[in-house]
């Protein structure tokens, strides 16, 4: 069950209302990297999740992040409260509300007049939230692995964030949530080295002579060498030959079809067949008023 408590995870001041800022703040309720994803991938893996630690850890950390919604929601709602009431209650002139809502590059008119002001499950361009933006697969060392780069992006998220604010307790409790993501990172990424082996992902072993390759596809001014293709980690291919058919095969396509296959394939082939000897007329030659006075023979125009 779900219990909530009237006391917000962390304190929300905001210096003044801000709709502009209001509507940045979005990003972290209803974006891709924000806490309503975080709150929901987490929930439902938790769900599915059969390991006792991990069931536990991803059942804190889901609830977790629903009170980080509550946060950014409940600041996007103070930044949003002076301009909700003046603009429901029509306490300014047209163009004074007009101005609140969209001057000074703050492009906030969807958040106040659709919405009302309200935290809306949009990111901060109006995108609707969807989710698609969860890439659960359903296996501890990919969701993990995936999980660990959401807490990533979320931080970043953050991060730019704090540096267009200028609301010292709004900069405040993004630095909280923030470092929140920080700690879940960590978390995430403790619990998915201490499964032993998680590397490849799953439990079919890759095949042996394609696992330490190193593919030097794009050659050039430019080629470089470093761990991540090294001659200690990898076997480095640069010679094409070597780098296609790498089956030993002759790299064409093969399938088999049954006779009455083959000859519909034939059939559909010769009825489509393009003719490289033809200079057809076309539609855009007519449509030119550059044709030929005199057309070659067999066209009309
Ligand atoms: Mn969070
Ligand atoms: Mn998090």
């Amino acid at each position: 069950m779900f219990a909530h408590n009237k006391r917000l995870q962390y304190t929300v001041r905001v210096a003044e209302p801000n709709p502009g800022l209001a509507n940045l703040m979005l990003e972290q309720f209803g974006g891709p990297q924000g806490e309503l994803a975080a709150a929901l991938r987490y929930f439902t893996q938790a769900l599915a999740e059969d390991d006792p630690g991990r069931k536990d850890m991803l059942m804190d950390i889901a609830t977790e992040e629903l009170s980080h919604l509550e946060v950014i929601g409940t600041i996007v709602a103070m930044l949003n409260k002076g301009a909700k009431g003046e603009l429901a209650e029509a306490t300014q002139e047209a163009a004074e509300l007009y101005r609140a809502i969209n001057g000074a590059g703050n492009d906030s008119h969807v958040t106040q007049v659709l919405y009302g002001g309200g935290p809306a499950l949009t990111n901060s361009g109006g995108q609707l939230w969807t989710a698609g933006y969860i890439d659960s697969i359903g296996d501890p060392s990919a969701d993990l692995r995936s999980n660990i780069a959401a807490e990533a992006r979320a931080k970043i998220v953050y991060e730019r964030l704090i540096n267009v604010t200028d609301d010292a307790g709004v900069k405040e409790a993004l630095g909280f949530l923030m470092t929140r993501e920080v700690a879940h990172q960590l978390s995430f990424e403790k619990a998915l080295y201490s499964m032993q082996p998680n590397f490849p992902p799953g439990k079919l072993p890759p095949r042996q002579e394609f696992a330490r390759v190193y593919f030097n596809m794009s050659q050039g001014e430019g080629d470089m060498r470093g761990p991540w293709n090294s001659d200690e980690q990898f076997q480095y291919i640069s010679d094409r030959e070597q780098q296609l058919a790498v089956d030993g095969g002759s790299g064409l396509p093969e399938t088999a079809l049954t006779p009455e296959q083959s000859v519909a394939v034939e059939q559909m082939a010769a009825r489509t067949a393009s003719d490289p000897q033809s200079n057809p007329m076309t539609g855009a030659e007519l449509g030119s008023g550059q044709l030929d006075a005199d057309e070659p023979a067999g066209r009309t125009s």
